[in-house]
C-alpha cells in the first residue's frame, strides 16, 4: 500500500505537494518514490513503475532535470534552505 506524503521543512516552512510514495493499493506494479529535483528547489513525485532504480536516470515530471533520490529519511535536505529538520506527514493512501 502506498502513502500520500507531505514533506516540510520546520526551518524555512517549505512543504512539498501531496508525493505518492511506495506501492499501489490498486496495482501492486504502480511505483512512485519522492525526489530532490535541483532546478524547481522541491521534492517531485516520481513514477518508479517498470523501471529501474539503480541503472536508470529519472527525471523531474516538472521542468524534466535529473532528480536524485534520499536512500534514508534521516538524510532528507530542504531543496530551499538545506536544513535537515525535516517532518514527514502522512496523507492518506493511494
Ligand atoms: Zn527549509
Ligand atoms: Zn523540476
Amino acid at each position: 500500500m502506498g502513502e500520500f506524503t507531505i514533506i516540510a521543512c520546520r526551518a524555512c516552512g517549505y512543504r512539498s505537494g501531496r508525493i505518492r510514495w511506495g506501492v499501489g493499493c490498486d496495482d501492486p506494479r504502480a511505483r512512485f518514490l519522492p525526489a530532490h529535483c535541483p532546478s524547481c528547489a522541491a521534492f517531485v513525485e516520481v513514477d518508479l513503475t517498470g523501471r529501474d532504480v539503480l541503472n536508470e536516470k529519472f527525471t523531474c515530471p516538472d521542468c524534466g532535470s535529473v532528480v536524485a533520490f534520499t536512500e534514508h529519511v534521516d538524510h532528507f535536505e530542504c531543496p530551499r534552505c538545506q536544513s535537515h529538520d525535516i517532518s514527514l506527514s502522512q496523507d492518506g493512501y493511494w
